[in-house]
């Protein structure tokens, strides 16, 4: 690795492209003859609104969103889109959620304050280690929409087929896998994703909404910054926007598409992933703890068969090298997030290291 930097295994925020930071670091004092900085300018200056312009437009592209569907540029990270969600959506008051782990019960949580939830599927009576199915959930008629965490980040889980809703509205928190894979966006009615996991800098969340859910008769409690209608009106500039963010992400959107889009992302993801979790499925010391057809590409929690093993292989990697394998606080044991920026090359040197690790301790 270049600049000393070191595989950073981090659930977020984690890694970004090097050739990105690069060309940031390159732009940093005067950004293409402005004169200034991009944290300087105006966000109503001519030159930012084109790097909005062109960050939304490379989206647009990358996924292919259809022209029904807004792109929002939200500030509050991913957090606020759990209110977001149910402030704006829920119409009739019922909003149905599949709980697979962490961040779904975070989103059920806050879902509550504001109306009905109803828990159409879980995963819990496992531990959270697969996806359950949701070929025929029990929804009912009034319900507003059904409501997934397509990835898992603390968990490790994700979705290979998305649950029937049966016809009602389907909303995503694709946070720890946004622009990991091809993406059907007019199979949703709502994606959302904190960028700080797969794009950008922390604090910002891209929403992407079909535009037939943006209400103007929310409930008056709504507040105006809390209000899609708002940001849509405005193009994500109602008011001053996390405008680094913005331009940090573009330039990864840009990134990606330089480098074959989300197809080529996805093959290169599903070859990182093999690698460790071939490695974990040999080996003896180590375990996977998700079940295999719902393993998430982007974060692989593994575990040894003591809590004292697991702690000390998290400080024999640091003294490796590597950095932020430890698992999460609510769920211990190892976690390797292994996001677009990743390199291979990474995930191969970590692998040596937990198979040398294995020699000496099994
Ligand atoms: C990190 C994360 C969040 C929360 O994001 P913040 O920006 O920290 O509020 C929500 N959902 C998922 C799946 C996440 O990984």
């Amino acid at each position: 690795m270049k600049y000393g930097r070191t595989y950073n295994f981090s659930a977020g925020p984690a890694m970004m492209p090097e050739p990105v930071l690069e060309e940031i670091a390159a732009e940093m004092m005067n950004y293409r003859g402005s004169g200034m900085c991009v944290m300087e300018m105006s966000h109503r200056s001519k030159v930012f609104q084109q790097i909005r312009d062109e960050a939304e437009a490379d989206l647009r592209k990358l996924m292919g969103i259809p022209d029904n569907y807004k792109v929002l540029f939200i500030q509050g990270g991913g957090t606020v889109q759990f209110a977001m969600v149910a402030m704006n959506l829920m119409k009739n008051g019922v909003g149905c959620y599949v709980e697979t782990g962490a961040w779904s019960k975070k989103a059920i949580a806050e879902a509550k304050k504001y109306g009905e939830v109803k828990i159409v599927a879980s995963s819990a009576d496992r531990n959270f280690s697969y996806i359950p199915d949701c070929s025929d959930l029990d929804i009912p008629e009034n319900a507003d929409y059904v409501y997934i965490c397509e990835n898992e980040t603390i968990n490790g889980t994700t979705y290979f087929n998305l649950p029937n809703t049966k016809g009602k509205v389907l909303v995503s928190d694709q946070s720890s896998m946004f622009l990991s894979r091809p993406c059907d966006v007019s199979k949703y009615g709502l994606i959302w994703g904190g960028v700080q996991k797969n794009v950008g800098p922390a604090g910002m969340a891209v929403v992407i909404i079909r535009e037939d859910l943006i209400r103007e008769d929310l409930p008056k409690f709504v507040p105006t910054y809390m209000s899609y209608k708002t940001h849509a009106d405005n193009d994500s500039l109602y008011n001053t926007p996390n405008c680094w963010a913005i331009y940090c992400c573009g330039k990864v959107f840009k990134y990606l598409l330089d480098n074959g889009g989300l197809e080529a992302m996805n093959a290169r993801n599903e070859e990182k992933a093999k690698i460790l979790y071939d490695f974990l499925d040999s080996s003896r010391l180590f375990t996977g703890a998700v079940r295999k057809e719902d393993r998430s590409l982007m974060n692989v929690p593994f575990v040894t068969p003591s809590k004292e093993q697991d702690a000390d292989v998290v400080a024999a990697s640091k003294a490796a090298g590597f950095d932020n394998l430890k698992g999460h606080k609510s769920v211990g044991g190892l976690r390797a997030s292994i996001y677009n920026a990743m390199p291979k090359e990474g995930v191969e040197a970590l692998v040596e290291f937990l198979k040398k690790y294995e020699a000496e301790h099994a």
